[in-house]
């Protein structure tokens, strides 16, 4: 018998797949946005017509309050916070498939349906407690750096190991502890897992977790014969792998080495480098810039921090009135989540045709008269380029290759991997002080008296 809720759930997935295509493109992102979450409240009113659903109004306020919190922390947090936001939401999605999955296991499912909800158990519950962890790490709540110990990996491995044979008898014997001891360690192995990862490392890692939240709510969907949390989860899982294998190759890294290899665990601040910072004035920068052919800014974390970006529109409109040629070079982890230069460039309505990537770019910058570094750091730190840097291996814009490189930030402040930047030391650089915003502000003010 067809239910009134399938029917419903039917449309809300073809919405929930145009909303994914419709975030295929900067132009059609906002409204793919409103598909999806439009999409979700259907479904979640439809499944209020689930028969035999009980404690409706405990649910309500539940969803109520949870609603609330969501759509106020969504409202007030600051754009630079978005990634702990993302991690801590996804974990929450992922601790709600986790209770989910304990709910089909306590009422005994049968052996085919309790294997998928011991699956999505562990699935959920790891990508709880590691966003959890992810969260408290960007957040600055938590050392940002790996946290290693002698063992790890083993203790981390029997940890999983442990967690599957409880869960195993979870399924076959349930005898009463031990389904509180397979959700403990289940728990336990997303931490243990999440504590060694590095900072610079977090875009992969979240990604990866909101993969997981993805395929353990198609796990519960399997179990719970939903097929709107099958497909949904099943998107979620798809999308967030390709993000994590995309953002993974960006850093020119394997899964495997992000999740094992302790990424940025030396410390390395204490590293000297030759040379000294060099000042320079805005008024120096704006004849630089004026009488040059070619321009290209590298805009990262500060630019995003000091919100910039529309001075930096200012400035570019400015010097191709004056016929020099302006690019942008986006690394694809430049600032805190991924897009986030294509956003608040967008934002300040610079063309997408003026956008390049790492790939295109670099090639570029030997025929760069001047590079404008706006709060970039680490990717533009060509301690990357050396063994036994933390930043190893990263793939970087290479801006130390131009004729200039004037590096805007307000002091001596390290990029987020903590490491010092031999770019700034270099005899083609220029440090110009000040918060970005302001430092473009002079520099249009300045540009404009030429
Ligand atoms: P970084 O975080 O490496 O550096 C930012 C720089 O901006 C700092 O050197 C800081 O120096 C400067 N700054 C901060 N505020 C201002 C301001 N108001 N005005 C001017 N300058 C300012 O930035 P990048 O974009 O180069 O690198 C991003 C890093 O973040 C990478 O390590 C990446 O792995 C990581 N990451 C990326 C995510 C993503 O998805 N994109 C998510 C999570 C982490 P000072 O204090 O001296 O001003």
């Amino acid at each position: 018998m067809i239910d009134v809720y399938d029917p419903v759930y039917l449309v809300t997935i073809l919405f929930f797949v145009l909303a994914l295509e419709r975030m295929s493109s900067p132009k059609t992102a906002r409204s793919g946005i409103v598909y999806a979450g439009a999409a979700m409240l259907v479904a979640t009113i439809a499944t209020f017509f689930i028969p035999g659903m009980g404690n409706l109004w405990l649910i309500v306020l539940a969803a109520g309050i949870g609603g609330l919190v969501g759509f106020y922390a969504a409202k007030k947090v600051a754009m630079t916070d978005m990634p702990q936001m993302v991690a801590i939401y996804n974990g929450m999605g992922g601790g709600a498939a986790g209770a989910i999955a304990a709910v089909e296991l306590l009422s005994n499912v049968g052996l085919t349906y309790g294997a998928l909800s011991v699956a999505g158990a562990v699935i959920g519950s790891v990508s709880f407690s590691g966003s959890v962890i992810a969260f408290l790490k960007l957040q600055g709540w938590m050392r940002q750096r790996p946290i290693t110990f002698p063992g790890q990996q083993p203790l981390n491995m029997t940890v999983l190991g442990a967690t599957l044979v409880v869960g195993a008898l979870t399924l076959v014997v349930a005898p009463s502890w031990a389904l509180p001891l397979f959700f403990v360690l289940a728990l336990g192995f997303g931490l243990l897992l999440t504590l060694p990862i590095g900072g610079a490392d977090m875009p992969v890692v979240i990604s990866l977790f909101n993969a997981l939240t993805g395929i353990a709510v198609a796990m519960d969907g399997f179990a719970l014969a939903n097929y709107a949390m099958i497909i949904a989860g099943i998107l979620v899982g798809a999308a967030g792998s390709m993000l994590t294998v995309l953002m993974a190759r960006a850093m020119n890294r394997s899964i495997g080495n992000v999740l094992f290899g302790a990424f940025g665990a030396v410390e390395e601040s204490g590293r000297p480098v030759e040379g000294a910072l060099k000042p320079i004035e805005a008024d120096d920068v704006a004849v630089m810039l004026a009488y040059a052919s070619k321009v290209v800014i590298a805009p990262g974390y500060g630019m995003a921090v000091a919100q910039a970006q529309h001075k930096v529109k200012e400035l570019s409109d400015l010097l191709e009135q004056k016929g020099v040629s302006v690019k942008f070079a986006i690394h694809p982890v430049a600032g805190r989540m991924p897009g986030h230069m294509n956003v608040l460039l967008a934002e300040a309505g610079i063309a997408y045709d003026k956008l390049f990537d790492r790939d295109e770019i670099n090639p570029e910058f030997p025929s760069a008269d001047v590079v404008l570094v706006i709060g970039a750091n680490d990717v533009v730190n060509p301690a990357a380029r050396r063994a036994g840097s933390p930043l190893q291996g990263m793939p970087i814009l290479d801006v130390d290759q131009a004729k200039n490189v004037i590096i805007l930030k307000r002091g001596q402040g390290k990029g987020f991997a903590g490491v010092e930047n031999e770019l700034f030391y270099k005899d083609n650089a220029r440090m110009l002080y000040g918060d970005a915003q302001e430092s473009v502000a002079r520099l249009v003010a300045a540009v404009k008296k030429l």
